[in-house]
Parts: structure tokens; sequence; C-alpha cells
């Protein structure tokens, strides 16, 4: 039954996408690339001090990366960049380990917990993270919490 609703809300967020639009003055714009699957995006992003103030995307790809775009746009939007990364470490241990976590809310970016069963479709679920991971480099407040 939650794995319906889930799959149900993965592919409407695929399809009515959150976030899905060019922002023309995006202090970040980052092109990002899933090679195993082909997936593509970009990014944008306004960060003012610790805040990520605006995050939109564009891209075209699976159904699982489209959503997982939306999702993490939706969930980072407003968000402190120490909000952010603690957010990060728990999505990629939802997807990577199927921990679901009790700490932080995922938001509908819950939804694509079953993305844990499907190993070779990892870097899908993980694209937006990691495009917001390369996007963050230059952005000196990021805390560095993922290197491990
Ligand atoms: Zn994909």
């Amino acid at each position: 039954m939650l794995q319906d609703l889930y799959r149900k809300l993965v592919m409407e967020h695929a399809k009515y996408r959150r976030n899905y639009y060019k922002l023309d003055d995006a202090l970040i714009k980052l092109h990002y690339k899933n090679p195993t699957c082909g997936d593509i995006m970009t990014l944008y992003l306004n960060v003012e001090n610790d805040l990520i103030t605006q995050a939109a995307f564009e891209g075209e790809g699976c159904s699982i990366s489209m959503a997982s775009c939306s999702m993490m746009t939706e969930l980072v939007k407003g968000k402190r960049l120490e909000d952010v990364a603690i957010l990060r470490a728990a999505f990629e241990r939802l997807i990577r380990d199927g921990v679901i976590p009790t700490e932080v809310d995922l938001g509908d970016a819950l939804a694509l917990e079953g993305v844990h069963k499907l190993p070779a479709r990892y870097n899908c679920a993980l694209m937006p993270w990691q495009a917001l991971d390369k996007a963050m480099l230059n952005i000196s407040q990021y805390p560095k919490l993922l290197e491990e």
C-alpha cells in the first residue's frame, strides 16, 4: 500500500516537475550528467548568506532522476546550508543503505526509498544531490559533512 503511494508520488513528480524552469539570475548554474542512465540536468541556485533562497532545474531523463530533481529542489529551497548537508547525507543513506531517517524529514523524497533495491538506479536518484555537492564546492559556508 505504502509502496503504491510512493510509486504514484514518484510518477507525479516526474510528470509535474516542481521548480522546473530556467532561473535567469541564478548565482549558481551547473550542468550535470548521470552517465549510467543518460540523465541530464541543469541546476540553478541562489544562495544568500547561509540560505538557499531559490532552487530550480531543467533536464531530461528517467522518471526516478526527474522526480528526484523535483523533490530535491522542493526540499532545499529556503533551507540553511547546514540543514541541507544533513538532508543530503540522510538521503544518500536512504538510497544506498535503505535507512529511513528518523531525525530529519525528507519530505516527498522519502518516496524514493524503493530505489534502494535497485542498485543500478542509485545514480539516478542521487544525481540532483551530487549536482548540489558540486555546486556547493565554491560556497564556503557549506559544511564539509559529506567527506567521509
Ligand atoms: Zn536514470
